[in-house]
């Protein structure tokens, strides 16, 4: 049976369904410089959430013994997988498992935003009784874009259109057919998104291509004016993955007034430094990294991704495989 790291944290269930399988689990963070130093050549497996940095140089000397990373969530840009594949190390993921909480988050961040909630809270705790100056907007009668149209942007989307928005997407990996069946305009180019739409939400990858996509080029080409002419302002979410959005941009354009609110759940650097510029913003409200920070995501990702080491060490292929181009 396997010896296990678990260096971020699991569900605890998951961890007994380790033990009962047989396995050794010893969950504990391991620093980097001890990763560097060989750690992981006495474990089959890790488990990681985003903490750890699985770099080419870790994997590199983490010995011939392990045989399986597993990413309890969905991002892996934390392990070089490319270097884990040449090294025959499978890398497999927890995709589905944190999809609606995700998804419940953003819709959060979107009403919040518009209705400037947490401006109004901060307001009230001060003795502020602010009606007039938090005059919001209305979600319907307006223009929803979504950078990337995959599992959860595709719900956010369904809700949004529940709620009487217009769902627009930019996404060039994704066949046209399947925007379609979302009755979701795609748009070619991701400028012809942002001119298209007052409220943005970014539901891609952090890739070399998506770094900086949001930034103040494309922040000044967003309409202002809903598709109902109400002067609504233009609104950016992230509950993605830090860097995509230019935070410094963001933090400009809210203060020349192109952006009406901004609302992040994940940033460049994290934990986010006192000194942000965003933290000065009235107009923008953050949550630190919560999107599967839920009861019910923590579960299923501890399942999942449990089954998903499982199949690997049992010598099957797992269906959440990631870095299968690299094997
Ligand atoms: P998904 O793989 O189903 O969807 C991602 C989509 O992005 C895909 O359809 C892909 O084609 C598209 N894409 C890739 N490159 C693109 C580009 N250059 N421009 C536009 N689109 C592009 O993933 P998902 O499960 O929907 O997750 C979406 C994002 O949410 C991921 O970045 C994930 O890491 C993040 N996430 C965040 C949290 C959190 O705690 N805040 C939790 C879970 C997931």
């Amino acid at each position: 049976m396997g010896r296990i790291a678990v260096t971020d944290g699991m569900d605890e269930k998951a961890v007994l369904m380790l033990e009962k399988a047989g396995h050794e689990v010893v969950a504990a963070s391991i620093s980097t410089d001890n990763l560097l130093a060989g750690a992981l050549s006495e474990f089959d497996a890790i488990v990681v959430r985003s903490a750890t940095k699985l770099t080419s140089d870790v994997i590199k000397s983490s010995g011939s013994r392990l045989r399986v990373i597993g990413r309890a969530g969905v991002g892996v840009d934390n392990i070089d997988l490319e270097a884990a594949g040449k090294a025959g190390i499978v890398v497999v993921n927890a995709p589905r498992a944190s999809t609606q909480s995700v998804v419940e988050l953003t819709l959060g961040h979107l009403l919040a935003s518009i209705r400037h909630i947490p401006r109004a809270d901060r307001g009230l705790r001060g003795g502020l009784w602010e009606k007039k100056a938090l005059t919001g907007s209305e979600l319907s009668g307006k223009s929803l874009g979504l950078i990337g149209f995959g599992r959860i942007a595709q719900s956010v989307g369904n809700i949004a259109q529940a709620l009487g928005m217009e769902v627009h997407a930019y996404d060039p990996y994704l066949p046209p057919k399947i925007a379609k069946s979302q009755n979701t305009r795609l748009h070619k180019t991701v400028d012809a998104l942002f001119s298209n739409c007052t409220h943005v939400s970014i539901h891609c990858n952090l890739t070399d291509e998506t770094y900086h996509l949001v930034n103040s080029e494309r922040i000044s080409m967003m309409p202002k004016i809903g598709r109902d002419g109400s002067g609504c302002g233009n609104h950016i979410i992230n509950c993605a993955r830090g860097g995509i959005v230019d935070e410094n941009a963001v933090a400009q354009a809210l203060d020349a007034g192109d952006l009406t609110s901004a609302a992040l759940d994940v940033f460049e650097t994290e934990p986010v430094p006192s000194d942000h510029p965003l933290l000065q913003m009235a107009n923008f409200h953050g949550t630190p990294h919560i999107g599967a920070a839920t009861i019910e995501a923590q579960a299923r990702v501890g399942a999942d991704i449990v089954s998903n080491i499982m199949t690997v060490l049992e010598g099957n292929e797992s269906d959440c495989t990631v870095n299968r181009q690299f094997l």
